[in-house]
């Protein structure tokens, strides 16, 4: 039997890492925060069933579909940024390989069906616990079209890259290392952190979106 005497108890207004939860996954029964014994930072824990709920960083992963001198890019019909242009991508399902997951997101979201290349850059969002993974892609035609999740699909040329209506900061930052690689005619790895907000007190959404 789960013993919650052995757990140091923290309140659920304390500056926690933990994202919300009200109930055991497993059980049913509503859960309480606190440190595990042995650990060093608050989870959720059951104390009916003793399951420890952790939550651990989210993989999305985009690609970046080339077609000659251009770049295929998508309009969101979804929130957030709802109208901006971002590359494909999404988060990881399970039981797929990184690689897959860029070639489903183009194919949900751009209708296009791409050869996956090389890693292009790796991406750390820790404000919000996410790593992102951009590969570099090749469009194998152009019989593209929005998905459900797009307003519009369209290809890009870099003097064309709407900069001011990109989405995201993460896809911001992989089409900018893209480009500078691209014009050095030398595409490397790259490894990259995206900082939290400054200026006000930033305070994570319960459910982080992809930034
Ligand atoms: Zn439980």
């Amino acid at each position: 039997m789960y013993n919650p005497t052995s757990f140091s108890h923290i309140s659920p207004q304390s500056d926690s890492p933990a994202l919300s939860m009200n109930y055991c996954s497993h059980c049913g029964t509503a859960v309480t925060l606190c440190i595990p014994q042995g650990d060093s930072l608050p989870r959720h824990v059951c104390p009916a069933c003793g399951t420890i709920h952790y939550q651990n960083p989210k993989v999305v992963v985009g690609a970046i579909p080339e077609w000659g001198d251009s770049v295929l890019l998508c309009r969101r019909a979804i929130e957030p940024r709802h109208g901006f242009w971002t590359l494909p991508s999404g988060f990881m399902e399970n039981r797929e390989t990184t690689a897959e997951a860029a070639a489903r997101e183009t194919l949900e979201e751009a209708c296009a069906r791409v050869e996956i290349s090389r890693l292009f850059a790796l991406i750390d969002v820790p404000h919000i616990s996410q790593v992102h993974l951009v590969y570099r892609a090749r469009l194998l035609d152009l019989d593209f079209a929005p998905g459900s999740e797009s307003l519009e699909v369209r290809l890009f040329r870099e003097q064309d890259i709407p900069w001011d209506e990109i989405a995201f900061r993460s896809i911001t930052m992989a089409l900018r290392l893209y480009y500078a690689d691209r014009s050095r005619g030398d595409y490397g790895f790259h490894v990259d952190t995206i900082p939290a907000p400054t200026g006000e007190h930033y305070t994570p959404p319960p459910d982080p979106p992809f930034v």
